[in-house]
């Protein structure tokens, strides 16, 4: 087994004193703990509810390891529910951790774990901690730990790789669109609305409204130098105060009807 850091065997042997743990609950933890290559203890002052975490890395992620992470219980009169520890993944980009997904173990290690009706009513806790606090839990029994530890290691760097593999792709996706968005040419006002998407009361015929036009775009302005008047309809009898009667518009006066 690898050698754990003074303070961090420091602050697991107090939670065996502040939080009752069982002698084996604390043993489990510690062999969680020696599954990583390095592990730190970071000190949160102030937040009582999940004060200890411990910090490590795995496959150039940040990884926390969360003892007695609590939970509200649904039953406010009921005590918080605690989840003998979670792991929570998160990948450094820019120098901030940002969160991935988080795994909880909790270890039934007393016999008072197989009762029918602790079996049921811990079901229904599983449930309520994966809707209100979205923990994936993993159950680990005595026979676990001591006949297959090494099964219990593969689930959690599974879990973790099938994490990092799902992160990869949306992350490597969305910078292939990203990268695509450049390729669109770059935009210039208008030429006929100068920028104003519409003109004789309707959408520019050239912008459709968007009020740019492609850089590259030719535009020949010569077809649009007169216009049916949009207010009248060229409804040459009618006494229309954008046409005066004559059912067409120049460009100018068609700039003004917008
Ligand atoms: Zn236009
Ligand atoms: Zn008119």
């Amino acid at each position: 087994m690898k050698k754990i850091p003074g303070r961090c065997t420091e602050a697991v042997i107090n939670l065996k004193k502040t939080k009752r743990a069982s002698f084996e609950e604390v043993y489990f933890l510690v062999r969680i703990m020696t599954i990583f290559d390095y592990i730190s203890l970071v000190e949160e002052k102030g937040n009582t509810t999940n004060d200890i975490r411990f910090k490590t890395f795995y496959k150039g992620h940040a990884v926390y390891i969360r003892p007695h992470y609590k939970v509200e219980n649904i039953n406010p009169k009921s005590q918080d529910w605690s989840i003998d520890f979670v792991l929570t993944i998160h990948r450094i980009i820019n120098n901030k951790e940002i969160f991935i997904d988080s795994l909880g173990i909790e270890y039934d290690g007393h016999p008072s774990h197989f009762t029918p009706d602790r079996l049921l009513s811990d079901r229904k806790r599983d449930i309520q901690i994966l809707i209100k606090e979205h923990v994936n839990l993993l159950r680990i029994t005595k026979d676990i730990v001591t006949e297959s530890f090494i099964e219990i290691e593969k689930a959690i760097f599974s879990f973790f790789d099938r994490k990092i593999s799902i992160i990869d792709e949306v992350q490597s996706k969305t910078l292939s669109y990203i990268n695509s968005l450049e390729d669109i040419p770059t935009l210039t006002t208008c030429q006929l609305c100068n920028g104003i998407g519409r003109l004789n009361f309707q959408d520019c015929p050239i912008c459709h409204n968007m009020g740019s036009t492609p850089e590259n775009q030719k535009i020949d302005l010569s077809e649009f130098e007169i216009f049916t008047c949009g207010k009248c309809g060229g409804i040459t009898s009618n006494d229309c105060e954008f046409c005066a009667g004559e059912g067409k518009v120049t460009r100018e006066i068609a700039l003004s009807m917008t």
